[in-house]
């Protein structure tokens, strides 16, 4: 049964919907982008297209921090 194994470097079983994250090579050059600290969570966030006319104005990391507001939990 080992015979399969050897030409097939295949890991496991994914299912066929599966989307494989991208390679990480292609991402290392992420400096390029600009970054902030979403004063919602805390978290950094990156620079995002839908935002390139509105990036100053932009605090939230996510639509979800955005519409959290102080206090309303
Ligand atoms: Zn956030």
């Amino acid at each position: 049964m080992a015979k399969f194994n050897a030409v097939c470097q295949y890991r496991g079983p994914l299912p066929p919907n599966t989307l494989l994250p991208e390679p990480r090579m292609k991402m290392q050059k992420k400096s390029d982008l600009p970054t902030r600290i979403c004063v919602r969570c805390g978290l950094p966030f990156t620079w995002r297209k839908k935002w390139e006319r509105v990036w100053d104005e932009v605090k939230y990391c996510s639509e979800r921090c955005r519409r959290t507001r102080d206090g309303a939990a």
